[in-house]
C-alpha cells in the first residue's frame, strides 16, 4: 500500500501561493482526496519544490484565514470521514493546539522578543557568530542540505515540515546558533510565519517545550524521507537539551465578547482575513491594517511581505479599500471610523503575537477618542484553546469530543 503511495505521491506538483480565499480553496479542493491514508503513509517524505503532491500546503492560507481551520475540517471529514483522515485532522489540531497554548503562556513570546534582540545584538559584537550565521542564512554552511533548504526558503517561503524540523535541529545542534535567530529567520521568510506555531516548534525541537525532549537531525533519517536527494555529513549525534531559568505562568483566556449590534467599522488583521463571517450584521465598511514588520526588528522577506499584504489587499476587494501598511494604527482607524460615521470598531480576536501587541496598544487611544474596538473570538477558538494547557497529547485525545461541539461529523466511517 506505501509503495503504491510513494508512487502517485512523487507525481510533479508546484503550488502556486497566491494570498486570495479562491486560491486557498482551490488547493484544499485539489487535495481533499489525498488527506486519507495516502496523507498518513506519504506526509514525512520531502521530495522537493516540484513535488509537493503529498502535504496540503495550505498552512499559508490557514495563518492568515484566508480559510479557516473550521473549513479545512469539515471538508476533510465530508470526503473520507474521521478514522481516514485521523491523521491530518491530528495535524490541523497541532495548529490550534500551538495557539491555544501561547495564548495561556504569553511570556514566551515575550522572552523570546528580548532573547532575540539581545542575540541581535551579539551578533553586531561577536565577529565569529556574526560570520556563522551569516554562512547559514545564505546557504553556505557546506552542508549540502541545510544549504538548500535555507536558499529555498528564501526563495519559495515554504519549507516542508519534516525539514523544517531537521534545519532547526541542524541550526542548534549541529552549527550551534542561537535558535533564536534561526527562528527570526523562519519568521521573516515563511509564507505561513506564525508567533505561536513557530516559535515553540523552535523550543520543541531545541528541548524547551517538552522539557529535555529534543529533535535530533539524523543522516539515515534525512536521506530516507528526501529519497536519497541528501546524505549529509557531520551532523551532531547528540542533543544536549537547551534550557531557560524561568517559568511561563499559565494566564486564564479572555472571556469571548458579544458581536456589535450597531453599525461598526471591520478591521481585517493578517491573523483573521475572514473577520466579516464572525459578525452577525455585514459592517458599514472595512479597513486592514499590516503589522507585518512587528514580526521581527530585521527586514521580512519578499515573498513573506507580499503574500501577508496581497492576502490583506484581497479580503478587502469587496470593500474596495487598499491596506495600508502603517506604523501608527490610530490615526487611520479614527478617520476610517469618523469617515464611515460609526463609533465602533470590530475585529476578529488576534492570538498573542505582533497584531495583538498592536491592538493593546491602540486600544485605550481609541477609547479617548470616543471609539470602542470589539475583538470577537471565533467560536472555534473558545472551544478548542482550554484544552491547549498541557501536552499536545492531551488535546488530541479530545479532538473526537471537540469535533462534536464544533458540529462536525465525528462519525467514524466504515
Ligand atoms: C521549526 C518549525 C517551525 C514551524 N513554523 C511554522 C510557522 O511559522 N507557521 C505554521 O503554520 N507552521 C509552522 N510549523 C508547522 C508545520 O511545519 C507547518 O504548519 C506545515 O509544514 C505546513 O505545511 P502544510 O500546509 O503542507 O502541512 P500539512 O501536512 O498539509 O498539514 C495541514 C495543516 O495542519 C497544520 N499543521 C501541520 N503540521 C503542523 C505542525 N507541526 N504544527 C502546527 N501546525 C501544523 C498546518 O496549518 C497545515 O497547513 C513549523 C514547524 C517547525 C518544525
Amino acid at each position: 500500500m506505501t509503495e503504491k503511495f510513494l508512487e502517485l505521491a512523487k507525481a510533479k506538483e508546484t503550488i502556486s501561493f497566491k494570498p486570495t480565499r479562491t486560491t486557498g480553496l482551490e488547493r484544499l479542493k485539489q487535495f481533499v482526496g489525498r488527506t486519507g491514508r495516502r496523507y498518513t503513509s506519504t506526509r514525512n517524505y520531502d521530495f522537493g519544490t516540484e513535488r509537493r503532491c503529498n502535504v496540503s500546503a495550505l498552512s499559508p492560507w490557514l495563518r492568515h484565514r484566508l480559510i479557516t481551520e473550521k473549513e479545512v475540517l469539515a471538508t476533510v471529514l465530508a470526503a473520507h470521514g474521521f478514522n481516514v483522515a485521523e491523521k491530518f485532522v491530528q495535524e490541523v489540531f497541532w495548529r490550534t493546539y500551538f495557539k491555544g497554548w501561547l495564548e495561556q503562556r504569553p511570556s514566551v513570546w515575550a522572552l523570546y522578543q528580548r532573547d532575540l534582540l539581545s542575540a541581535c545584538e551579539r551578533l553586531a559584537s561577536d565577529e565569529d557568530l556574526e560570520i556563522r550565521f551569516n554562512e547559514a542564512v545564505k546557504g553556505n554552511t557546506g552542508i549540502d542540505c541545510f544549504d538548500h533548504w535555507a536558499q529555498e526558503l528564501v526563495a519559495t517561503g515554504y519549507l516542508h515540515n519534516h525539514t523544517r524540523m531537521w534545519f532547526a535541529s541542524i541550526w542548534i545542534f549541529t552549527l550551534r546558533l542561537p535558535w533564536q535567530l534561526g527562528a527570526d529567520f523562519f519568521l521573516r521568510h515563511l509564507l505561513d510565519g506564525d508567533p505561536s506555531s513557530n516559535t515553540l516548534s523552535w523550543r520543541w525541537v531545541g528541548g524547551l517545550h517538552t522539557k529535555g525532549k529534543t529533535y535530533l537531525a539524523r543522516p539515515d533519517n534525512i536521506a530516507k524521507y528526501t529519497e536519497g536527494r541528501f546524505q549529509p555529513k557531520g551532523l551532531a549525534k547528540f542533543a544536549e537539551p537547551l534550557t531557560e531559568q524561568v517559568d511561563h505562568p499559565l494566564i486564564p483566556l479572555s472571556s469571548p465578547r458579544s458581536p456589535p449590534d450597531c453599525p461598526y467599522l471591520l478591521l481585517l488583521t493578517e491573523d483573521d482575513l475572514s473577520g466579516e463571517s464572525v459578525m452577525p450584521t455585514s459592517p458599514a465598511t472595512a479597513i486592514g491594517l499590516l503589522a507585518t514588520h512587528g514580526r521581527s526588528p530585521n527586514p521580512m522577506g519578499d515573498a513573506a511581505k507580499d503574500f501577508a499584504k496581497g492576502a490583506i489587499s484581497s479580503a478587502l476587494e469587496p470593500y474596495e479599500k487598499p491596506a495600508k501598511s502603517a506604523d501608527d494604527w490610530c490615526g487611520p482607524l479614527i478617520e476610517a471610523a469618523r469617515n464611515a460615521g460609526v463609533t465602533t470598531i470590530a475585529t476578529a480576536y488576534s492570538p498573542v503575537g505582533p497584531t495583538r501587541s498592536r491592538l493593546d496598544r491602540v486600544e485605550p487611544l481609541l477609547r479617548d477618542a470616543g471609539l470602542s474596538l470589539i475583538r470577537i473570538m471565533r467560536p472555534y477558538d473558545a472551544i478548542t484553546w482550554p484544552h491547549a494547557r498541557a501536552g499536545y497529547f492531551g488535546l488530541r485525545k479530545k479532538i473526537p469530543l471537540l469535533l462534536d461541539q464544533l458540529n462536525l461529523p465525528f462519525q467514524r466511517r466504515l
